[in-house]
């Protein structure tokens, strides 16, 4: 199968993502000043920062190396629950293509592979599923529907895309739930009616990922 997504489209994620959390840092801060701490939208900053002062130095590497790097300082410089669990999306994310040389890019059966592998972790990480107003309610749907589409035989744009508009049902239906994991828990039964931030921040990234893909 050929490629359909280039290195180039693998670095530009990354390079978007960068100024994405700036812009929207208040934005998921406030929502965790709701029913968490006020910290999501700095936490991911922090750790953006961090992954845009080497992103220069990581850009040659191969797919999974670029991820790697990534993952690694999201791990190493955020704290709470979001960061560790952002850093394990991207360190797995790059594992299914390790093998490529540094300007290989991946067919559309390897990045499916590969949001699989980075989705999973999250629950493993967190001991989390669906239904427990986390992140896990935009992240799990959303592969749901990508494998969907992509099994159909959608091109991989068309499938990102129903996974996205997966991911934003996800994270509508957290507004709704009482929490089962994260600071929220204590909370109980005044969570409800907010949006879960790091169900917010996931829909959003899981956007980037759609956007900067080429146009069948
Ligand atoms: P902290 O909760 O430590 O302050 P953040 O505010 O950065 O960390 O992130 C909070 C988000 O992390 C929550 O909104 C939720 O989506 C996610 N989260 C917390 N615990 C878990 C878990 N066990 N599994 C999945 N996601 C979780
Ligand atoms: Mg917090």
């Amino acid at each position: 199968m050929s490629e359909e997504l280039s290195k180039e489209y693998f670095v530009k994620v990354i390079e978007d993502l960068i100024p994405w959390i700036e812009d929207r840092k208040e934005y998921f801060t406030d929502l965790d000043s709701a029913i968490g701490d006020g910290d999501h939208g700095i936490n991911l900053s922090i750790g953006f920062r961090e992954v845009a002062s080497h992103l220069d130095e990581w850009k040659g590497e191969n797919v999974a190396a670029l991820y790697k790097n990534v993952g690694k300082a999201l791990l190493d410089k955020v704290g709470g629950s979001a960061g560790p669990l952002y850093g394990s999306f991207f360190m797995k994310f790059g594992v299914p293509v390790k093998k490529k040389g540094p300007d290989e890019g991946v067919t559309a059966d390897e990045f499916v592979e590969m949001m699989d592998k980075a989705i999973a972790i999250i629950q493993k990480r967190g001991k989390s599923t669906t239904g427990e107003k986390t992140m896990n309610d935009t992240l799990m749907p959303a592969l749901d529907a990508l494998k969907a589409a992509h099994a159909a035989g959608d091109d991989i744009k068309t499938a990102m895309g129903k996974a996205v508009e997966a991911g934003k049902a996800g994270l509508e239906s957290t507004r709704n739930m009482v929490a089962t994991k994260g600071r929220a828990m204590r909370l109980g039964e005044r969570a409800v009616g907010h949006l879960d931030p790091g169900a917010a921040s996931t829909a959003e990234m899981l956007e980037i990922f759609y956007k900067d893909m080429p146009d069948a």
